[in-house]
């Protein structure tokens, strides 16, 4: 079915056009009319699938034309909220209706003079927007439509407080929508309060990892990882590759080392000055870094077209936090790798992000590779508020399962 026959408005579809789609997504064919209809939704899909214009579009045309603020974007990052906003504004671009994005760590002026000129739709993390709610620069009293984002993820990020004092400032009467990629009890609790006889869509199994990803496990030894994962680097024929870190400092070391062995590198992590984040997103999407290393709530959900490889340099804590990693390659259609580095200290979190997943992943050797002996886990350092560790972790075994097997994703480089 062709966009024509969703029943968007004329403008919209221009707008679906010059963006270059031709095919609605299965989450757009399922949802826009949903939200045409003025229901309410929870939708579970992950990030990937097109859900930004699954809600955009359909919103875009029950506003019509220019007037008061009617409709609210929450988004759990800064990133978000800054990719959801353009994709809005870029659909938009042949109506008159008005965006802003609001999010912190920035300063206000700029926000402050979008909103002083009159918007229709407003894209916001939930910190910033409750300042201005506070100061009483905006009011949501006239939101029709109030759409929800990675609803799981802001949760993990301890905004539901934040998010409930949104919603109960929003009229009554009014469309609500709910994005995220898994829907635990939690959200299904918040969802009760927020939405009235919603409709369920659900894309694919909301645990599935992209099917258009390939993924691999490497294991090594916990003192070789750094020089695996330049090795990964030399023999992989890379377009952009994200590479993920459990914590902030060690994406500062990881680019660091990346950058004395000469790669082009971006960090993005949440101690780095809003002005870098937007810095090394914009380089590392034109092509100028072709590495960023991240954490995981920098890089939830952010849209990066043509990251051909995810490499986990830390094994992921949450296992839900595998499938959102490896959701940003593998985007609309392209084919990514994920590969893994895995140390014994892993091997729990391993079977964990497997069973999750409902999948064994592929364990392979990097041919060539100096490997040393993986030893045996080293035990625990317990962390400031970390919960205590139930007895030692055993080792996941001998690397190579697949030992030397799939190397055709491996091409020399240039
Ligand atoms: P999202 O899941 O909204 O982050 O979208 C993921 C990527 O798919 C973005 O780069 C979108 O521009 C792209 N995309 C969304 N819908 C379509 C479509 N119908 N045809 C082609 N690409 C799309």
């Amino acid at each position: 079915m062709p966009f024509k026959a969703l029943k968007l408005s004329d403008l919209v579809l221009r707008g679906v056009q010059a963006a270059g789609y031709t095919d609605p997504t299965p989450i757009q064919l399922r949802a826009i009319p949903v939200v045409l209809g003025g229901g309410d939704l929870i939708a579970s899909a992950q990030t990937g699938t097109g859900k930004t214009a699954a809600f955009a579009l359909p919103v875009l045309t029950r506003l019509g034309a220019h007037g008061r603020t009617r409709v609210l974007v929450l988004e759990p990052t800064r990133e978000l909220a800054a990719q959801v906003e353009t994709a809005f504004r870029d659909f938009a671009r042949f109506t008159d209706l008005r965006t802003v994005a609001i999010f912190g760590g920035v300063g206000y002026g700029h926000q402050r003079n979008e909103l002083r000129q009159g918007v229709d739709i407003i894209v916001a993390t939930p910190g910033r927007l409750m300042d201005y709610l506070q100061e009483g620069t905006i009011s949501l009293r006239d939101i029709s439509i109030l759409i929800l984002d990675e609803v799981d993820r802001m949760l993990d990020m301890g905004f539901l407080p934040a998010v409930k004092d949104i919603i109960g400032r929003c009229p009554r009467d009014r469309q609500t929508l709910f994005f995220s990629a898994t829907v635990p009890p939690e959200i299904a609790a918040v969802a009760a309060f927020a939405l009235r006889n919603p409709a369920r869509v659900e894309i694919g199994v909301a645990r599935s990892v992209t099917a258009s990803v390939n993924h691999a496990l490497y294991p090594v030894a916990t003192e070789q990882k750094f020089d695996l994962l330049e090795a990964l680097l030399a023999k992989t024929d890379f377009d952009s590759v994200l590479v993920f870190s459990r914590t902030k400092h060690g994406a500062d070391k990881i680019a660091r080392r990346l950058k004395t062995a000469n790669h082009s590198v971006a960090v993005l992590h949440a101690n780095r000055s809003q002005n870098q984040r937007i810095e090394a997103l914009a380089g590392f999407k034109s092509g100028k870094y072709e590495v960023m290393v991240a954490t995981d709530i920098a890089a939830r959900g952010i849209d990066v077209a043509g990251v051909s490889h995810v490499i986990n340099y830390d094994v992921p804590e949450k296992p839900e936090d595998y499938v959102h990693r490896i959701g940003r390659t593998g985007r609309a259609q392209a084919v990514g790798d994920a590969f893994t580095l895995v140390t014994p200290e892993n091997a729990d979190d391993i079977r964990d992000i497997q069973r999750f997943i409902g999948a064994k992943i592929p364990e392979l050797q990097l041919a060539g590779f100096p490997y040393k002996p993986l030893g045996a886990p080293r035990p625990p350092v317990p962390r400031q508020g970390q919960r205590p560790q139930g007895g030692q972790r055993h080792g996941g075994g001998q690397a190579g399962g697949g030992g030397g097997g799939n190397w055709s994703r491996f091409r020399g480089r240039r």
